[in-house]
């Protein structure tokens, strides 16, 4: 399958890796839109949150535990947003399912 994240997570395109287990990769974004950006992706290849089911889910899990791990060594002890853009009107431009670790400045809401 022709899928960037999938050729990052088996090594066939080179990262700035952040950190890296059997099942998640976490790497800096390409285009950072906060001072610290962190991409978090499964190994494995799921599209989108749309295709989480009974049998992928627990990586999901696993994302988060990991955010909470690295958040410290990334300096984002104030805070930080997780984001995932999911299918078309979600704004998702990379078909592998990634979570977005942004922090280093004030987020605002409502985002866009
Ligand atoms: P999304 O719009 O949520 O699908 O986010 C895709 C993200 O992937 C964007 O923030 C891009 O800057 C980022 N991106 C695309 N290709 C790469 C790459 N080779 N390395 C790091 N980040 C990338
Ligand atoms: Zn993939």
């Amino acid at each position: 399958m022709d899928c960037i994240f999938c050729k990052i997570a088996n090594g066939e395109i080179p990262c700035k890796k952040v950190y890296e287990d059997e099942n998640v990769i976490a790497f800096h974004d390409l285009d950072p839109q906060a001072p610290t950006h962190v991409l978090i992706i499964p190994k494995t290849h799921i599209g989108s949150a749309m295709e989480i089911n009974e049998e992928n889910s627990g990586v999901i899990g696993h994302i988060y535990e990991v955010a909470a791990k690295i958040s410290g060594d990334l300096g984002l002890e104030n805070g930080f947003r997780i984001v995932n853009n999911c299918g078309e009107d979600g704004g998702q431009t990379v078909h592998h399912i990634h979570f977005h670790l942004l922090g280093g400045r004030s987020m605002k809401w409502p985002p866009g």
